[in-house]
């Protein structure tokens, strides 16, 4: 299955967060959206970082409660690893494995058009290893 296929099933619609807004900014943000991260753009659409609840830990951890005033940018991750619409699951699994995070920005012709989280890659690597049991069952039954 393809991200392009994943999108039409969940929506392209990201939430972003603007780099100079405040980390109790993204904090508020995720937990109404009830999301672990967000894409750091400005209002044309280029990605120029992804903030995660692990970068709010790590600054809380550093720098207590003076983190929350400080900058989306100063705690965000800038070098982002995205894909393509035709990335297959499989590349989302191998891309969040080797990098270690569970979302990847889609993007395209430089501008953000989805995201794919480790949620979704989960929900249809399953329904695939369903699928293959259950087609293996009826063939075994009809044998
Ligand atoms: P996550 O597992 O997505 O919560 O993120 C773990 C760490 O990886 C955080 O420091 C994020 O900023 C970073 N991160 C998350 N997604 C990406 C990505 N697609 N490319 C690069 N870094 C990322």
């Amino acid at each position: 299955m393809t991200v392009a296929r994943i999108l039409s099933e969940k929506g392209s619609s990201v939430v972003t967060i603007q780099p100079h807004r405040s980390l109790a900014d993204a904090i508020h943000l995720l937990a109404e959206k009830r999301i672990g991260a967000v894409v750091v753009a400005e209002t044309d659409g280029v990605v120029l970082g992804i903030l995660s609840e692990r970068d709010i830990m790590r600054a809380l951890a550093q720098s207590g409660a003076a983190a929350f005033d400080a900058p989306v940018s100063g705690h965000m991750t800038s070098q982002v690893t995205s894909c393509s619409r035709s990335a297959t699951v499989e590349d989302l699994m191998q891309i969040m494995t080797e990098g270690r995070f569970r979302h990847v920005p889609v993007v395209e012709d430089g501008h953000l058009v989805g995201l794919v989280s480790i949620g979704d890659v989960v929900k249809r690597r399953i329904a695939a290893v369903e699928a293959e049991h259950q087609a293996m069952r009826d063939y075994i039954t009809m044998a």
